[in-house]
């Protein structure tokens, strides 16, 4: 028992000083990412959260989907879902929680960091000071946790800033900006009239409703919104509301793009407060929504989104030309893809479309600079406070963008302890190589980045394997898709001549079709904006099989689009057969993410037009059944030996043919060798946009994705067995190391549809 006796002194809280290699503060995504890349490099980490869960705005505190360049599938980015620690998350939470469970997601991320032993993880618990030790250094973190009234002070050569308003970083004195730079100051033509559209983007506070299968009364509270319609013009508009939908979809309710953005976040909270509950008594009580009888409102965000407020000075401001442009960058350790993407300053209450968003042609590479405190020698700056531009901010303040840089900066810190260096040492032509070739090995992909030497033991080795898929058909399923909107296989073609396709279609009435072989200027896009070769062909009614040939046309290597156009009296035979790195996309709308078939600016606002050709989801996306002859080729073993893990110019993947019962890899060296690790890159789709909550998805595991494997070493022994894998990178390791001349991987085919296919193997 304690029994305390009357002080007269004032009594002090318990305090603990404690020491860490990397001090991350802020654990939304770019903060929870950036510990365990970095605790995985072997550094000691403190992750400190102010709040009871992790995740930032992708939290069941606020509920938002975490995106990236797969941008809802809806643009021409393929493939692009961000790899590393946010692909395995994302991947994870797919296989755990299909239906977007937002209390689910919050136990991935919690799961995720309790299993770092190099992670210490601080929730509640609030950073609110620093202390430097001189000018351009921060020592200390001071932190303050009220639920166990514990003051924390965080001592650290390195600290990263990943706290969205970025606190630590305002405290140091370092260089920032609010607010939208003028046109003139780094020539974007997009940067918005500031008088119009203002300067910030808003909070915003969801709801979520459920239907309790029985009548419902609601009375609002005194505070609510009142005049809905005229207050709230989008509530009329079938683009923004409809009654069923709750959560994301009500991301326009905004507020606050034209106040303090931080210093006004209670005024702000309220003000969306009185906007929720206004909303739903007009969904309940206006009597327009009848069948709204039944629903009862099952939780309102309590803690605002935020979307923007300071943004710190690095080594390089990211501009709208690096995002539109996908400039190249020597010092690229991460990449963006959603939209530039601006809305209005009066947010909810604006008349304007509630988003004004531009795509690039593919993915843009980010700088390391971005990402290094120009003042502050010992200081990353991570998630929505990059340095970049409030145009470019439009794009890469999504969270899986901030998340693939948050990786970027736990790499670099990891590099910068273990060789005793400060962040900007690595900016450096030469010097970053080490921590971009780390972050490849990892999953990170960064786009245009050539390495030639991956550094493993694998591409020293010989390497055979039992069978190459020499694909030469795509069984037909039985269903067929009407071309009410144009379709196209994306398929990776080796140079040469183009083989001949033969596709089964119906033909309703005499009609004539256009086809089209088209490419992408930018070979490492996925945008069919160069028309190869088109052709027409007048067909009869009936079901007849087509013969598309190319006669002499001669091509480099690369992706293609096979692009069957608009015609309304023609279906074309599915297939249900899925292969690694070929795909159907069609040119059709998605207005979610502003795609209307085409981007067509009106004005010169510095970004280009092109047309989309996107994926749709399973079970409704198909491949179409078509033959090749020759059978399309490339997908051989020496892909193994690149250090790309996913379709890019090229398949990139070894996959095995259909008939192959026993699909085996043998990686086999001149003398034994002293194994501790294998790494083994499997395909879990990266063009699925994985959205962590609200929209669910059909698969639990990617049905690319190689469940069953066995590992063997030269005398047959059995290494290691695997029949539930759904990751995309797993490690093997080996405690004891394992000496072998060879290493025998036999994969099983995910299913009878799918071949089995592996990006890369790394063995060290
Ligand atoms: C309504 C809305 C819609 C959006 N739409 C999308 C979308 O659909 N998809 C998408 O990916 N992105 C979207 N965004 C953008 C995205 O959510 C943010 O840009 C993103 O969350 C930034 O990531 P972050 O890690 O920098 O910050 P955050 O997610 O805000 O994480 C920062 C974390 O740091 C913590 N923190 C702050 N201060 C301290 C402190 N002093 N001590 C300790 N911890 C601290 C916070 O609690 C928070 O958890 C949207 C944003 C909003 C608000």
């Amino acid at each position: 028992m304690i029994n305390e006796i009357f002080s007269l002194d004032k009594r002090s809280l318990e305090r603990k000083v404690l020491n860490y290699d990397l001090v991350v503060v802020g654990g939304g995504m770019a903060g929870v990412c950036c510990a365990i890349t970095a605790a995985r490099q072997g550094i000691k980490v403190a992750l400190i959260q102010d709040r009871p869960v992790l995740g930032g705005n992708a939290s069941s505190e606020v509920r938002l989907w975490m995106l990236g360049a797969t941008s809802h599938m809806g643009n021409n980015n393929r493939w692009s879902r961000e790899g590393g620690v946010i692909d395995e998350i994302l991947v994870e939470n797919t296989y755990r929680n299909k239906e977007g469970n937002p209390v689910l997601f919050d136990m991935v991320l919690v799961d995720k960091v309790l299993a770092e032993k190099n992670i210490d993880l601080y929730l509640n618990t609030i950073a609110y000071t620093i202390e430097k030790s001189s000018d351009k250094v921060i020592s200390k973190v001071f932190a303050f946790n009220p639920q166990n009234q514990t003051e924390y002070v965080f001592c650290s050569d390195l600290f990263a800033d990943c706290s969205g308003d970025g606190l630590v970083s305002y405290l140091s004195g370092a260089s920032y900006r609010i607010g939208a730079e003028d046109k003139e100051e780094y020539n974007e033509l997009f940067a918005p009239d500031k008088n119009e559209y203002g300067e910030l983007l808003g909070h915003s506070i969801f709801f979520y409703m459920k239907d309790t299968g029985k009548p419902v009364d609601y009375v609002a509270p005194d505070f609510a919104l009142k005049d809905i319609e005229e207050m709230i013009p989008k509530m009329m508009n079938p683009e923004y509301f409809s009654v069923n939908q709750h959560g994301c979809k009500y991301w326009w309710l905004e507020y606050g793009g034209r106040i303090d953005t931080i210093h006004d976040t209670e005024v702000i909270k309220y003000e969306l407060w009185k906007v929720v509950y206004g909303v739903w008594d007009y969904i309940k009580n206006s009597g327009k929504y009848p069948e709204a009888a039944n629903f009862t409102l099952e939780w309102v965000g309590v803690i605002p989104g935020k979307r923007e407020s300071r943004r710190f000075k690095g080594h390089y401001m990211l501009t709208q030309q690096d995002v539109i442009e996908q400039r190249n960058h020597y010092d690229s350790v991460a990449y963006g893809g959603w939209s530039i993407d601006l809305h209005p300053a009066d947010g909810v209450y604006s008349s304007k479309s509630g988003c004004n968003q531009w795509h690039s042609k593919g993915v843009y590479p980010i700088p390391y600079r971005t990402y290094v405190s120009y003042d502050i020698d010992n200081l990353f700056i991570g998630g929505r406070l990059i340095s970049a531009s409030h145009v470019a901010f439009g794009s890469s303040r999504v969270m899986c963008t901030t998340a693939h840089g948050g990786q970027a900066i736990g790499m670099a810190a990891a590099f910068c302890i273990k060789e005793n260096k400060n962040p900007a040492y690595y900016i450096d032509n030469e010097k970053i190589k080490i921590i971009q070739r780390e972050l490849i090995a990892t999953g990170q992909y960064i786009p245009q980045l050539e390495l030639n030497d991956f550094g493993g033991l694998a591409t020293k080795a010989a390497i055979s394997v039992s069978s190459e898929l020499q694909l030469k058909k795509l069984k037909p399923s039985g269903t067929y898709f009407a071309i009410t909107y144009p379709v196209g296989m994306l398929l990776p073609l080796q140079s040469g001549t183009v083989p001949t396709v033969k596709a089964v279609i119906n033909v309703k009435e005499s009609t004539t079709l256009q086809v089209q072989l088209r490419t992408s200027q930018k070979k490492f896009n996925f945008t069919p904006d160069s028309i190869v070769l088109e052709k027409s062909y007048a067909l009869s009614k009936g079901h007849q099989e087509l013969a598309i040939n190319f006669d002499d046309l001669t091509i480099e290597s690369g992706y293609y689009f096979l692009c069957f156009m608009k015609n309304e009296s023609i279906e074309i035979a599915e297939s249900d057969n899925l292969i690694t790195g070929v795909m159907p996309v069609y040119n059709y709308q998605n207005p979610a993410v502003s795609n209307f078939g085409a981007q067509l600016p009106t004005e010169d606002i510095g970004v280009d037009s092109f047309e989309f050709w996107c994926p749709k989801r399973r079970p409704i996306a198909k491949n179409l059944a078509l033959t090749f002859e020759p059978a399309i080729e490339g997908f051989d073993s020496e892909n193994l030996r690149t250090e790309i893990f996913r379709p890019v110019v090229n398949s990139n993947a070894w996959i095995a043919d259909f008939n192959d019962e026993n699909p085996t890899l043998r990686i086999e060296w001149d003398k034994k060798e002293q194994i501790s690790e294998i790494a083994l890159f499997f395909d879990t789709d990266a063009d699925h946009a994985m959205e962590n909550v609200q929209m669910g998805h059909y698969d639990s595991s990617m049905p690319f994705c190689v469940k069953e494997y066995k590992i063997f070493d030269d005398e047959g022994n059995t290494l290691y067995h695997t029949t539930s894998n759904h990751q995309t990178i797993n490690k093997i390791s080996f405690s004891e190391g394992v000496t072998t001349k060879a290493i025998v991987i036999e994969l099983q085919h995910p299913s009878d549809l799918t071949p089995a296919s592996l990006f890369g193997v790394n063995i060290a």
